[in-house]
């Protein structure tokens, strides 16, 4: 375990930094706000800009974006939706600085917060300089990629189709492989799109990749200090990462019935106490939740733990609260009041 005063990454003084300004000021601006003596000049032929990933449920967005920047900043899972917010993580390179955007998968809404998330991923489209669709390389395009592809039609942005986990390809027949390449082509050809085979896991192509999207933007601006990795507080991140654990280990019921908020972290010397309370709507999933004699709990929170260890670089203490909120999904209201972005 590390002890907080040497932090094991340069980038957590630099998330500190943003935090405490962020504390001290209650300015609108926070990329301005962080800026302040952080911010070097750009070199000449500097490029930078948003980059917006999109792409239907578990095509690898998040690992993707976790994979470029170099850090754990979204959570992944084999569970589809599991990406509520939009998450900033920044990459900065001698030539380039890209803020990417990861939404939330898009899909048709079953619900309020389903019409949520799309309008979220909807919004992201329009907002940033280059879009990369990902799509999944082990399966033929389908509805949902088409659903997509039409939302695409009218965006004058430049616009990527990064086909991912060509690293899972190898059991597939050729012939397959050709049908699958050929429904990407297809969509892409039709439209001008730029492709890009790449692996999230192996990050065989990310190069690629990161080429261009670097040629795709326009000269600019480093937006934020070239350490940072992400304009997430920490606390967003630790109940993402509460939230992980739970999907992870729980499997039972889709993590769209969960929410976590972080209610209290207190720094001391030696070690970081954070409260969280985890909502949950039916009574009935608290049994699930919480375990036989509290070993689910237990194991989701000490899980929990170690990846925030690893955020934070330093030692955690973590208290789990579980509360009922019957129907909060349905609730414009209480979704905002639990932290989500609600347009
Ligand atoms: P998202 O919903 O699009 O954000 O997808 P995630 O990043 O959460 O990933 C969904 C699942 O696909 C996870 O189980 C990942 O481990 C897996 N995955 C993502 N990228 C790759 C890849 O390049 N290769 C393989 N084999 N699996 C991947
Ligand atoms: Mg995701």
């Amino acid at each position: 375990m590390t002890d907080r005063s040497q932090p094991e990454t340069p980038d957590q003084s630099v998330v500190e930094a943003y935090l405490s300004s962020q504390k001290d000021s209650a300015a609108a601006n926070p990329a301005q706000d962080l800026g302040r003596g952080l911010i070097p000049a750009a070199p000449e032929g500097f490029r930078s800009g948003f980059v917006g990933i999109i792409g239907r449920p578990n095509v690898g967005k998040s690992t993707l974006m976790n994979q470029l920047i170099g850090q754990k900043i979204a959570i992944v899972s084999p569970v589809p939706q599991t990406t509520r917010n939009r998450l900033q993580g920044i990459l900065t390179t001698d030539t380039a600085q890209m803020i990417f955007v990861d939404t939330p998968g898009i899909h048709k809404p079953h619900h309020k917060l389903g019409e949520v998330l799309v309008k979220n991923a909807q919004s992201a489209i329009g907002a940033v300089d280059v879009v990369l669709f990902v799509v999944d390389g082990m399966e033929i395009a389908g509805g949902g990629d088409r659903f997509i592809a039409e939302l695409l039609i009218n965006v004058k942005t430049p616009i990527i189709l990064g086909i991912n986990k060509i690293d899972a390809r190898t059991d597939l027949r050729q012939s397959h492989l050709d049908a699958i390449d050929r429904s990407y082509q297809e969509l892409a050809q039709e439209r001008g799109w730029q492709v890009i085979n790449f692996s999230a896991v192996t990050e065989t192509g990310l190069p690629e990749l990161q080429t261009s999207l670097t040629e795709k933007l326009e000269i600019g601006p480093y937006y934020y200090p070239p350490e940072l990795v992400t304009d997430q507080p920490e606390r967003f991140i630790m109940g993402e990462l509460i939230r992980e654990q739970i999907i992870l280990l729980t499997r039972e019921e889709l993590p769209h019935s969960v929410a976590v908020t972080i209610d209290r972290v207190q720094e001391d010397a030696k070690i970081t106490r954070v409260l969280a309370t985890i909502y949950i709507e039916r009574d009935s999933q608290k049994g699930i939740l919480i375990g036989k004699g509290g070993q689910m709990l237990k194991q989701i929170g000490s899980n929990a733990r170690e990846q925030m260890q690893k955020l934070i670089a330093g030692k955690v203490y973590l208290e789990l609260f579980v509360k009922v909120q019957p129907k909060w999904r349905q609730s414009g209201l209480r979704l905002a009041e639990l932290g989500y972005r609600v347009d």
